[in-house]
């Protein structure tokens, strides 16, 4: 028998864990949250460097992410980055010390606005609108479809803003010893929305400005031809894996396909 499609389980479930995590290769561990509605279940990563770790985004904060993973985040220093400062990729941050984001979402990340709860109706009605029509399920009560833990009250969630401790700009070098990261600002997403590049694997770190599903670039905060901008210059860089903020990861000729595709439809194709 098939599981029921997401969000269609009543009563809800307890959840026999929250995070699924997934290790890669290369000291890179993927992390998302099965039980949150697609729209708002991000991929975070960790990725392990010789003399400190590097934490890119970090989930909706519903269960705390340090204690859940004591071999990741034990004393070893970790960099907490953003990729931007939607509910999704911000809500554990506020557990490290080094938390960082572009200079233009600093203000979001301290006093976050937009989707903030866990209740569905919340969610302006005419950009829950354009999430449905974008490909996303319909929202029902809640952006959760079982429980963290017996007793857990998902009314009384608010995503937990964070000052941040230090500001990245484009072409900003993070590293971590023994392996570099290069920050590019590549906003339309939203105003901060960086991507995190590694040359010598060639991957791409992505945020939400591309990932393998329905793109969401109508909103507040996003820029359609700024976005468009942005999606040219990933075809530009000799990108061969994306590790996206949404979705599994894609090579190089899904990338070409997914930027191609907006591109036509948003009729920016040349
Ligand atoms: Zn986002």
């Amino acid at each position: 028998m098939n599981a029921p499609a997401w969000g269609t389980h009543r009563p809800y479930p307890v959840a026999t864990r929250w995070y699924e995590r997934l290790d890669l290769e290369n000291g890179v561990t993927r992390f998302w949250e099965p039980h949150v509605h697609p729209l708002e279940q991000a991929n975070f990563w960790h990725i392990r460097g010789r003399d400190r770790d590097l934490l890119i985004d970090s989930g909706m904060g519903i269960v705390p992410l340090r204690p859940s993973f004591p071999d990741l985040f034990s004393d070893k220093e970790v960099i907490a980055l953003a990729t931007h400062t939607h509910i999704d990729h911000i809500g554990a941050i506020h557990e490290f010390e080094q938390r960082w984001v572009h200079g233009a979402e600093a203000h979001q990340m301290a006093h976050p606005s937009g989707v903030t709860t866990l209740v569905c109706a919340d969610i302006h009605p005419q950009l829950a609108g354009l999430f449905v029509e974008a490909g996303y399920p319909p929202f029902d009560e809640l952006l959760i479809d079982a429980m963290p833990y017996e007793g857990y009250d998902p009314r009384q969630y608010r995503l937990r803003g964070a000052e941040p401790t230090h500001l990245v700009s484009d072409q900003d070098i993070i590293d971590l010893g023994d392996r570099r990261f290069e920050i590019i600002q590549l906003p339309g997403h939203s105003p901060g929305s960086i991507c995190i590049w590694e040359e010598t694997t060639a991957t791409l770190y992505s945020g939400d400005l591309i990932y393998d599903g329905p793109l969401v670039y109508e909103g507040p905060g996003m820029d359609l031809d700024i976005y468009a901008q942005s999606l040219r210059r990933l075809k530009a860089m000799p990108i061969q894996t994306v590790h996206a903020g949404h979705d599994p990861s894609f090579d190089r000729a899904r990338l070409i396909e997914i930027v191609d595709t907006y591109l036509r439809r948003w009729n920016k194709d040349n």
